[in-house]
């Protein structure tokens, strides 16, 4: 006997301001300066963004030697390492970078804590573009630990000077998991100054931890490769949902997921377009669940403006508007 089909939608979700600006920065920079416009990496984890990006004109490229010499590249909200900034240099490329804000903190941490010789436990993973770029800034000093159970095994080499720092983008509950128990190994460990879970990540979390409580079904917007996603999906399995997927689009979802499901939780990660949202609003709709309840755990409404390259408009002059206009969520 099905009872009353509802959706909890998740709020905050979908789009951050680190993201906002990245994209907003490539679109800019097509307009300024003319497609192509080359791009290293995926200027953030989201499929759907990357395509509608190429098809204005944005080349993704890997590396920067594959941009040709002389081109604009963006580097993405993920931020690079030295060598990466260097390498462009080298090559003649004018560098546009969308690296977040939230992310360039962690570097500067991680470049302060080196300069004063401490070693740095950098807790992510490993491969990850944004872990790549922190520890980029001071390889001689980063250990990268991947995970609560590296915490036991890891070795420092004066454990009178280590610090944690983290990737923006990790579950908050592991990462203070690795803490504890990277603590119980060094108990002078120093905390960073300030989070390094950014904001949005830490309040996407928050908000889907009330949703799934509730849930039969959780389903998560956005990429495999998004970090942030992928931790929302598991964030909701630990919290009592009874299931959760992570999708790309709405036609991703399967009807099998939601037989016998009377509450379908729907949140998204920080990289994802509101659009990609409401299409699976609209067939959970189309499946009876009409019904829907926004969960809000926190209002957002932080900006940055744009990466410094961009600031002047075509003419010339100072253009420091902060961004705007783009549904957060
Ligand atoms: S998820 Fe956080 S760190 Fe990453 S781009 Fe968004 S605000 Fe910046």
């Amino acid at each position: 006997m099905q009872g009353q089909k509802r959706v909890l939608l998740a709020s905050p979700r979908g789009y951050c301001a680190g993201v906002d600006r990245a994209v907003i920065a490539v679109e800019k920079a097509l307009d300024r300066f003319g497609a192509p416009v080359y791009v290293r990496k995926q200027i953030v984890h989201n499929i759907h963004v990357v395509t509608e990006l190429e098809a204005k004109g944005a080349i993704f490229v890997e590396e920067v030697d594959e941009v040709p010499e002389g081109a604009h590249v963006v580097f993405s909200a993920h931020g690079v390492s030295p060598a990466v900034v260097n390498a462009a240099s080298d090559r003649g490329l004018l560098a546009i970078d969308a690296t977040c804000p939230l992310v360039t903190k962690v570097h500067r941490e991680a470049v302060r804590f080196a300069r004063d010789d401490f070693e740095i436990l950098l807790i992510g993973h490993q491969g990850h573009e944004e872990v790549e770029g922190t520890a980029g800034e001071a390889p001689d000093h980063v250990t990268i630990v991947n995970s609560p159970d590296e915490a036991d095994t890891i070795e420092v080499r004066d454990p009178s000077k280590v610090v944690w720092l983290s990737q923006t983008t990790l579950s908050v509950d592991e990462t203070m998991e690795t803490v504890r128990r990277l603590r119980t190994r060094f108990p002078q460990l120093q905390d960073p100054p300030s989070d390094d879970i950014c904001y949005a990540t830490q309040n996407r979390q928050v908000a889907i931890k009330k949703v799934a409580k509730d849930a039969d079904l959780v389903i998560v917007v956005g990429s495999a490769n998004s970090s942030n996603s992928v931790r929302l999906v598991e964030v909701a399995l630990e919290y009592g949902a009874k299931a959760a997927y992570r999708v790309d689009y709405a036609d991703e979802v399967e009807q099998a997921w939601l037989e016998g499901v009377e509450t379908v939780g729907v949140t998204s990660g920080a990289s994802v377009p509101e659009v990609l949202v409401q299409q699976v609003l609209e067939d959970l709709a189309g499946a009876g669940y009409r019904d829907v309840e926004e969960v809000r755990t926190a209002e957002e409404d932080l900006q940055f403006s744009l990466p410094k390259e961009l600031r002047t408009n075509a003419a010339g002059a100072r253009d420091d508007r902060a961004l705007g206009g783009r549904s957060r969520g």
